[in-house]
């Protein structure tokens, strides 16, 4: 992903309601923080977070948080929340932001205290020295494995054929079923069935790649 630095995105952040800044202190106490017993969904590597922030939209009885490693990213987020805001309909209350390295994921949730996890068009790091960095890598999916519920699952799109074809033979490697997949998920109308787009999933899409879907549970 190319990236500008966008100027005042750490501070904007810093200041942000919508934003966590010390979410290691937030470990097992996210229930608390949202005030109520609701589902918890999370987005590791959530970018300009379109998707998440629709799913909070249509979904309020279920907490959103969005995981984004880059201030400059995370703070077209926040912009779009704030102009949501602006227009004088509700607030949404149910998602937050964290500015994070997603390898340390582990410092922020306790055991059993995520429902749903979602990656998106994550980075595919091609090069194979840089396989762990892939959100899909079971490097990743051992630490989902310390906090996720035993029966959630991890919802995984992206348009590149090698990332998924790495995830479709990783995930087993750490202990995880597929337990649904397709290559072309536009043309899928069960696993379409509620489908958010993500910017990348609109840019792709109308270049005319297929998208691919996987469900992992344990
Ligand atoms: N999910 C969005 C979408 O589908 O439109 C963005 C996709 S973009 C290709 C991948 C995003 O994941 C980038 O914004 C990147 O900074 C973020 N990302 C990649 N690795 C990450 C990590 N280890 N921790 C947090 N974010 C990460």
């Amino acid at each position: 992903m190319r990236l500008r630095n966008v100027k005042g995105s750490r501070e904007a952040i810093a200041d942000s309601a919508y934003t966590i800044n010390n979410p290691e202190e937030m470990k097992g106490k996210w229930k608390e923080y949202f005030g109520n017993d609701h589902p918890i969904h999370i987005e590791v590597g959530m970018g300009k977070g379109r998707f998440i922030t629709e799913l909070a939209m249509k979904n309020p009885n279920i907490n959103y948080i969005g995981i984004e490693k880059y201030s400059s990213v995370l703070v077209r987020a926040l912009e779009k929340l704030d102009a949501w805001n602006e227009t004088g309909k509700s607030p949404v209350k149910n998602l937050v932001f964290i500015r994070m390295n997603a390898e340390e994921i582990c410092n922020v949730f306790a055991q059993n205290e995520v429902d749903r996890i979602y990656l998106n068009f994550s980075d595919p790091w091609p090069k194979d020295r840089h396989a762990k960095r892939r959100l899909t890598s079971k490097e990743f999916f051992r630490r989902y494995d310390q906090f996720l519920i035993p029966e959630g699952r991890v919802e995984f799109k992206t348009d590149n054929d090698d990332l998924f074809a790495f995830s479709l033979e990783e995930i087993p490697l750490a202990g995880w079923k597929i337990t649904e997949f397709t290559h072309d998920l536009h043309h899928d109308a069960k696993m379409m069935e509620g489908n958010i787009m993500t910017e990348y999933e609109e840019r792709f899409s109308s270049m005319g790649n297929p998208i691919h879907k996987l469900i992992a549970m344990r």
